[in-house]
Parts: structure tokens; C-alpha cells; sequence
């Protein structure tokens, strides 16, 4: 790399639905921020989100949520459920004195309110195809622009690519997630479906007014699943939900995505990961936005903490992933949890989590101590 690279203050390595909040974050305050997206259209990806109230708070705080809030369907009751097991649990907003439980929105939307909102008032290269980093003071960013190759000199390099260039997953589920919306011949009623079946979760969440569906399987199931005609994928679906919905009648194209598990571990100097970079989590809990968004607005209250221009010190790093460490390693050991205890077909599991969900369904304590920590993290 050459010696003498433009300087730039925090660089931004990624303008998804993480990274852009971090740069609202830092909007106003004087704090010299540039972020680098590859893509430059809004992205067609319409997976769900469930968004937690804790997540409602923080975008309220960035400005987003009064538009994101108009294509918001609110969650006020949570079914949970195991196919040809007993046991089963219920969550209402009414007993865990939250006024919804979350919000479903599409990824696209979010991604895209978030990202308007950050070039309003940060400098923003969509189109910027980061290359590589490295760590050191200061930290530096190789990336390809309008066509040219750039270098700039960084005093913090926030990786928040989703994990695209900073590194292989550390794990595969072996499984996918298929996404589509189906519309039932019942009005969802705010009501969100989490049936555990073999082959993995089947989420069913209100949105609008039909549902988003987030259904686990093999890859090769759900790649049969994707290719299915609609009847045939509305009769596989009714087979494996049941009819807690009513009768499915209409269903989207679907789109297929492949989970893969990875924690982040780095000690190069002057340079933190966020969001998907730092820990990609299966879809289970709805947990990963939900627990980027926190990464992002944490650093951002880090940073504005310094009081010189120039955060990124292993000093300063390390405390960081301290303030992170508890809801990071919470969010991550709750969702493992989840999947290994739901995505198997061994009878004494299948014991221990019918009796699981029904101890749950009976106490209250309990519902609410799982209700703020899913809302807040750790920090609930
Ligand atoms: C099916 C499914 C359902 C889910 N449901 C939920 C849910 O209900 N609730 C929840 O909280 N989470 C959920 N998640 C997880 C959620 O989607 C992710 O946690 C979230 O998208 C992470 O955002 P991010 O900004 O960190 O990464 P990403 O969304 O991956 O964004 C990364 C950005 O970096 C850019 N980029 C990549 N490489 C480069 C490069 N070289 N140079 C410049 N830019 C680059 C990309 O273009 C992209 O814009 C779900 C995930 C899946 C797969």
C-alpha cells in the first residue's frame, strides 16, 4: 500500500441496515465519518425482520421510525409450538408491560430509510467496493471507486460488511431459510406463529395484511420449496403448520437463504467489526438486526465518549468489546441454544422441550425476564 493515503476519521466499511445507523449515529457531532456501500440500488432482499421494541427505541432516536413505523405490523401475541410434540407456550405485550413485542418490516425498506437518512447528513461513496483493511495508526481502507482504486488512512475502521470481505463463517446450519407472503383465509389479529418442526423453525409473523413466512428446512427441501408451484407450496405449508391460520390461499415467489453461523475475533488495532461482521446468528429468535443495531449504537455513544478525535486504541477497543461482551455472548448463547435443543428428532429432547414450553407457558416471572432481555439485551 502506499505511505501516504488520504486521512480520513471513522470509515465505514459497509452501508447496510447496521452500518448506516452508525453513521446517523454520528451525524451532528462533529465527528469526521465516511461510509463505503458497494451496491447502489436498494437492495430487492424483502426477507422479514422482527424488530424488538428496544429496536423501535433506538430508530425513534435516528429519526427513521416515523416512516418506517407507516409499513410497521405490530406483534402483540407470540404462539410457540413443536409439530407432533406436546407442550406449548403463549406471550402477550399485555403481561410483559411492553406496548407491542416488536415490528415486522422488510429488510429492503429498512435498509433503504436507513441508508437515505445517513447521506443526508454523512458522506456516503455508494458504489465504493471495499478491497481490503488493515489494522495499525492509523488503520487503512483499499477500495475501488468511479472506477479507480483509493486508499485512505483511518483513525477507526468500523467493519460492518455483513461479513462479506472480513471472513469466512465459522459455521454452516446446513440449513436455508425460505421467505415468501402468504395470505390465509384469517386475519392474523397481530398474532406471530414460531412452530418448531424436524427440519427446523417455521415463523409465521402479521405483516400487513397477510403474513411473512421464514420457514427453516434442508437446503435441498427448500430449494424444492422454491420451485414448487404455488399450490403446491401452499399445501406443503398447510401440512407442515397446520391450521392455526385458517386455510392458506395465496403465496409470493420465494427466496432462499443460507444460514451460516460466525463470531468475529480480531485484535488488529483501530478496528472493530459490528453487526453481521462481528456475529451472524440464525434467524431463530430474530435476534440478529436486532443485536447489529445495538453494536452500532454502543460504538456510536463509545466514540462520542472520546474526548479526542482519534478512538481505536487497543485500550479503547477493549473496552468496547467489554460494554458488548455480556448482550453479544447472550444473543448468541440464547440463539444456539434454541437451535440445537429445537432442530433435532431425539425423543428425550422432544420431552425436555414439550415440558420446557409448557413450564414457560406458566410463568410469568420467567415470560417477562425473556421478554426484556429479548427487547433490551442484556442490559434489559
Ligand atoms: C431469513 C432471515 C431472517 C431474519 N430475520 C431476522 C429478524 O426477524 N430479526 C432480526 O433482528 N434479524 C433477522 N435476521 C438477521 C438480519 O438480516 C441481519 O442481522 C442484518 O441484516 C445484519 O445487518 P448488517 O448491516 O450487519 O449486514 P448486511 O445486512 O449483510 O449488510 C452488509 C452491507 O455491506 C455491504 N458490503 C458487503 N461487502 C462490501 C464491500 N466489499 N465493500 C462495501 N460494502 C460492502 C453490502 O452491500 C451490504 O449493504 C434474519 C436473517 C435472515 C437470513
Amino acid at each position: 500500500m502506499p505511505a501516504m493515503p488520504d486521512s480520513a476519521g471513522v470509515v465505514i466499511v459497509g452501508g447496510g441496515p447496521v452500518g448506516s445507523a452508525l453513521a446517523l449515529a454520528l451525524r451532528d457531532h462533529g465527528k469526521r465519518a465516511l461510509l463505503l456501500e458497494a451496491q447502489t440500488a436498494r437492495s430487492a432482499d424483502r426477507r422479514p425482520l422482527a424488530l424488538s421494541y428496544g429496536s423501535r427505541l433506538i430508530l425513534e432516536r435516528l429519526g427513521v421510525w416515523p416512516e418506517l413505523g407507516m409499513f410497521a405490523t405490530p406483534i402483540r401475541d407470540i404462539h410457540v409450538s413443536q409439530r407432533g410434540g406436546f407442550g406449548r407456550a403463549r406471550l402477550e405485550a399485555s403481561e410483559t408491560g411492553l406496548p407491542e413485542l416488536g415490528y415486522v418490516v422488510d429488510y429492503g425498506r429498512l435498509a433503504q430509510l436507513l441508508a437515505q437518512a445517513a447521506s443526508a447528513c454523512v458522506t456516503c461513496h455508494h458504489g465504493a467496493h471495499v478491497l481490503a483493511w488493515q489494522g495499525g495508526d492509523p488503520a487503512r481502507v483499499r477500495y475501488e471507486y468511479e472506477g479507480e482504486q483509493q486508499e485512505l488512512a483511518a483513525s477507526l475502521v468500523v467493519v460492518a460488511d455483513g461479513g462479506a470481505v472480513s471472513g469466512a463463517a465459522s459455521g454452516d446450519y446446513r440449513q436455508c431459510a425460505v421467505t415468501a407472503r402468504v395470505v390465509s383465509e384469517r386475519p392474523h389479529n397481530n398474532t406471530a406463529y414460531e412452530r418448531f418442526t424436524r427440519h427446523g423453525p417455521l415463523a409465521l409473523l402479521p405483516d400487513g395484511d397477510g403474513w411473512a413466512l421464514v420457514w427453516t428446512t434442508t437446503p435441498g427441501r427448500a430449494q424444492d420449496l422454491c420451485i414448487a408451484d404455488d399450490d403446491r407450496f401452499l399445501a406443503e405449508l398447510q401440512r407442515e403448520f397446520g391450521n392455526r391460520a385458517g386455510r392458506f390461499v395465496e403465496t409470493s415467489a420465494r427466496a432462499s437463504h443460507a444460514l451460516h453461523r460466525r463470531r468475529a475475533s480480531s485484535d488488529a488495532a483501530h478496528v472493530v467489526f459490528i453487526g453481521n461482521a462481528a456475529q451472524t446468528l440464525h434467524p431463530v429468535a430474530g435476534q440478529g438486526f436486532n443485536l447489529g443495531l445495538r453494536d452500532a449504537w454502543e460504538l456510536a455513544g463509545h466514540i462520542l465518549d472520546t474526548a479526542d478525535d482519534a478512538p481505536g486504541s487497543p485500550a479503547w477497543l477493549q473496552a468496547y468489546r467489554r460494554r458488548r461482551s455480556v448482550d453479544r455472548g447472550g444473543g448468541i448463547g440464547f440463539t444456539h441454544g434454541l437451535v440445537s435443543l429445537f432442530s433435532n428428532d431425539l425423543l428425550p429432547l422432544g420431552l425436555i422441550r414439550g415440558t420446557g414450553l409448557a413450564l414457560f407457558g406458566c410463568m410469568p416471572p420467567l415470560k417477562n425476564f425473556l421478554a426484556r432481555r429479548m427487547t433490551f439485551g442484556a442490559r434489559g
